[in-house]
């Protein structure tokens, strides 16, 4: 059975104060965890300590939303893998539709991030979709291609200590979800591109969906046999959102 992670994702939201109330709450729930579903959350950079010393020695770990290509250096206003290892971190999302869109993040620059956040100890999640214009002129499996084959290129043992996550960009934020069928016939065509390089690994890999999770949508999109939970967005930064959907992972997994 392959692992399932639900990833909150906070974005450039959040104080100290909400920050510690989430994490507070989050930690005292009575949902039952699981050892089949890791609990995940990115904060923004500035709230990692403060993220470390909450969640230290609970069931739920903590990522950063980007890290910088490079190991070290005159680079203003980035953050090194290192440092995130020192933070506690030993997740990294890469590639999310904002880093590409607002600020040109490419498929090259994603790659090279890819490979040091792995020699850096951390486990890349990578981030694909497709927009709706290129969904509407039935462009999705090549640009998904587009987007893999470089983190791909990297070779397989590169590539197999990442987590990828597809997420159609015509889903993020806008409260339009892929329906359930929708979004399993793009895992399905993930897997089977992957296939083509590496068999094994194409049933190993987790592969979550964002887009737009909820808790009315999310145990459709988790009971697909090719999606292993989600990466959710808005929703994890309302508790009781998250924890349900964590819950509903949970309960299909078990
Ligand atoms: C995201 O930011 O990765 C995301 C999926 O956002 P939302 O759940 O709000 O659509």
């Amino acid at each position: 059975m392959r692992k399932k992670f639900i990833i909150g994702n906070w974005k450039m939201y959040g104080s100290k104060a909400s920050v510690k109330a989430l994490l507070t709450t989050l930690k005292s729930s009575s949902v039952p965890p699981s050892v089949n579903v890791n609990r995940i959350v990115c904060p923004p950079y500035v709230f990692l300590a403060e993220t470390q010393t909450l969640l230290e020695g609970s069931q739920i770990a903590w990522a950063a939303q980007n890290m910088a290509a490079e190991r070290e250096g005159a680079y203003t206003g980035e953050i090194s893998a290192a440092m995130l290892r020192e933070f506690g971190c030993r997740y990294v999302l890469l590639g999310h539709s904002e880093r590409r869109t607002y600020y040109g993040e490419t498929d090259d620059l994603i790659a090279k991030k890819f490979k040091l956040a792995t020699e850096s100890g951390l486990t890349p999640i990578l981030c694909i979709g497709e927009t709706l214009k290129q969904r509407q002129s039935e462009q999705t499996e090549a640009v998904l291609q587009r987007q893999l084959d470089k983190a791909m290129a990297l070779g397989e043992s590169v590539f197999q200590q990442g987590i990828l996550a597809y997420e159609p960009v015509w889903a993020i934020g806008t409260g339009v979800s892929a329906s359930a069928e929708q979004a399993q016939k793009v895992h399905q065509f993930l897997r089977q591109h992957i296939a083509l390089h590496y068999s094994d690994l194409a049933q190993k890999l987790p592969i979550l969906y964002g887009g737009s999770v909820k808790p009315d949508n999310a145990k459709a999109l988790f009971q697909m046999p090719d999606i292993d939970g989600g990466l959710i967005g808005g929703a994890s930064l309302h508790a009781h959102d998250f924890l349900q959907i964590y819950g509903d992972c949970v309960s299909i997994t078990n």
